[in-house]
């Protein structure tokens, strides 16, 4: 059976970035966590196309003590609840040197460790350089979500403003 996989990164994919001390980044409390507009759309959309849906997402403040495990599982239940079909989390920081901590692949790797054929299509869609970087070292297509799209030189293979257009882009809708 064939299986399409698309690797979602989350945050700044899923749902909204966070401003702390003048810099855009990952929530650490469940009630500053928004979904993005056209997300729900954009999954139901994937799903309806039979993609197989894996968040993979690095959630370093976990390992450096300013997250806790209690709001980060509000906010994975909260995805789920989109109807993705897997999460998978790295809790690591650069410390910690694990193999799974995006650039590197492993969460990507672990997960296609487990299926029992080979996927027919790999998609990494992320909003980071590391999340390219991830996608392109198991072959994947990659596309670079948000404003950094346009503006980097990062080595994404597409470029589009939100996940939305990343699906139109990826099932060719018109
Ligand atoms: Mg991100
Ligand atoms: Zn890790």
């Amino acid at each position: 059976m064939s299986q399409k996989v698309v690797f979602l990164d989350r945050d700044g994919v899923l749902n909204a970035l966070v401003e702390r001390d003048g810099k855009m980044v990952s929530p650490r409390l469940f009630k500053d966590f928004r979904i993005l507009d056209g997300v729900n759309d954009a999954i139901a959309e994937l799903r309806r196309q039979n993609f197989e849906l894996v968040v993979v997402t690095n959630q370093p403040d976990i390992s450096r003590g300013l997250m806790m495990q209690s709001e980060l599982d509000l906010m994975t239940k909260a995805v789920f609840a989109l109807g993705v079909h897997h999460v998978f989390i790295c809790p690591h920081s650069d410390e910690d040197s694990c193999l799974c901590r995006k650039p590197k692949p492993g969460l990507l790797t672990q997960y296609l460790a487990l299926l029992d054929c080979k996927p027919t299509e790999l998609w990494m869609v992320g909003d980071r350089e590391v999340d390219i970087a991830a996608g392109l070292a198991i072959g994947a297509n990659t596309v670079l979500v948000g404003l950094g799209a346009f503006e980097s030189n990062t080595r994404q293979h597409f470029g589009v403003s939100n996940l939305f257009e990343a699906v139109k882009f990826m099932t060719a809708l018109k």
